[in-house]
């Protein structure tokens, strides 16, 4: 049985031309950038090149990438420097929807005495621009919202609060790991001063990542050792990684709007089928502002978890809203904060989709997804037979 992957928001295949790209870098050139001999020394200039190519892709100068070890890292470096860089400033604003990689950091600060606003969202996963605009103060070091949500796909109106947080001396951070290769970015154009990505998104290895740093944005090192990354990230180079993302990136800039689109008509058209072949199904967030490839869509009085348990028998892979805390399943944070009402959040299911899905796996799920939907409902003690 083929694996049918719709997990796309939680890692990606490594594309072909990637994995051709990196595989000298393990056993033949397998030299260390920081050497002075030519056999290290040559390694240097690939990584140049990977800079070039990412840099390309986000519409930057080349010399305002630092390459990272993964999203996450990207995203504590750039919260942990900003605020490192403004001692006397201890606000924070971010959203209550963010990534764990953002949102449990914000947190932990404030157990150490920051001050951590984390805005609402409405119904549909919007945010509230207002109340966001009204806390800026001369207190806030750093804004740091998400490009697009994991879970629901909802994009935020990035380049406004870029607009808004200008001039107010506030550093602006955007988690884009979920935006990057779906959304054509242009920084040149934007008044985004750190953003974040990660290569597993984007068809690129594990364990690379980058943070872009607008010039002139004051960011304190975070990674101390080394001189790479020009003294803002020490540590020696993951040189295939770095490689892979270059590729990853230089494929994604090629290929952007033409993917979009098929990825956008396939999901489209599992949505709609499952949304109209299954009773007391919903889909969550904003269906308009949203990344083409992901739809999360809730089933009503049952657990996404024996969906996805069902949908794994047919060799579908997808992914639910809830997370396993202490023994118990909790509904996402996401769809709580977006009002879901806990019998719907519970039954959550996101299917995010690649440029590798075809037709016939999108269809041979829309004939799947009823028969495994009815016959949960059967078996679910919340319906009333
Ligand atoms: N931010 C967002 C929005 C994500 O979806 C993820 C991963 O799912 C991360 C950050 C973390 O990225 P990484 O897995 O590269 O650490």
């Amino acid at each position: 049985m083929k694996t049918i992957y719709f997990d796309n928001n939680a890692t990606t295949k490594v594309a072909d031309e990637v994995f051709e790209e990196i595989k000298p870098y393990f056993c033949e050139l397998y030299g260390n950038p920081s050497s002075m001999h030519t056999f290290g020394g040559q390694i240097g200039i690939k990584i140049r090149t990977a800079r070039e190519k990412t840099a390309a892709l986000l519409g930057c100068d080349p010399s305002e990438i630092i390459f990272t070890g993964c999203g996450t890292e990207s995203d504590n470096a750039a919260i942990n420097g900003t605020l490192a860089a403004y001692p006397n400033k201890r606000k924070i604003i971010t959203s209550c929807v963010e990534h764990p990689a953002v949102l449990s950091v914000c947190r932990e600060l404030a157990s150490h005495g920051y001050t951590v606003v984390e805005l609402k969202v409405d119904k549909k996963g919007r945010l509230d621009m207002a109340e966001l605009e009204k806390q800026i103060d001369d207190n806030t070091a750093l804004v740091t919202i998400m490009y697009a949500n994991n879970e629901t796909g909802v994009i935020f109106p990035i380049e406004k609060i870029a607009e808004l947080t200008k001039g107010k001396g506030t550093v602006f951070h955007t988690d884009a790991v979920q935006a990057i290769g779906k959304i054509p970015l242009n920084l040149s154009k934007s008044n985004i001063d750190l953003l974040s990505i990660s290569g597993h998104k984007l068809h690129a290895p594990k364990g690379v990542g980058v943070l872009y740093i607008k010039k002139g944005t004051r960011l304190s090192p975070y990674m101390i050792g080394g001189h790479q990354e020009a003294g803002r990230r020490a540590g020696t180079e993951n040189v295939p990684g770095i490689v892979g993302l270059g590729k990853a990136c230089e494929l994604a800039a090629k290929n952007i709007e033409e993917e979009n689109q098929k990825v956008k008509y396939l999901r489209d058209k599992l949505e709609n089928a499952i949304l109209e072949k299954c009773p007391q199904c919903r889909l969550n967030g904003d269906k308009n502002d949203r990344l083409p490839n992901t739809s999360n869509i809730s089933f009503e009085y049952i657990e996404g978890e024996a969906i996805l348990l069902m949908l794994d028998k047919f060799g579908i892979c997808a992914s639910s809203g809830s997370a396993c805390t202490s023994g118990s399943l909790e509904p996402s944070h996401v769809l709580r904060a977006m009002g879901v009402p806990f019998t719907a959040a519970h039954g959550s299911i996101r299917f995010s989709l690649s440029r590798y899905n075809t037709e016939k796996e999108v269809d041979y799920t829309i004939e799947k997804m009823p028969e495994i939907v009815n016959k949960l409902r059967e078996l679910s003690p919340f319906v009333t037979k």
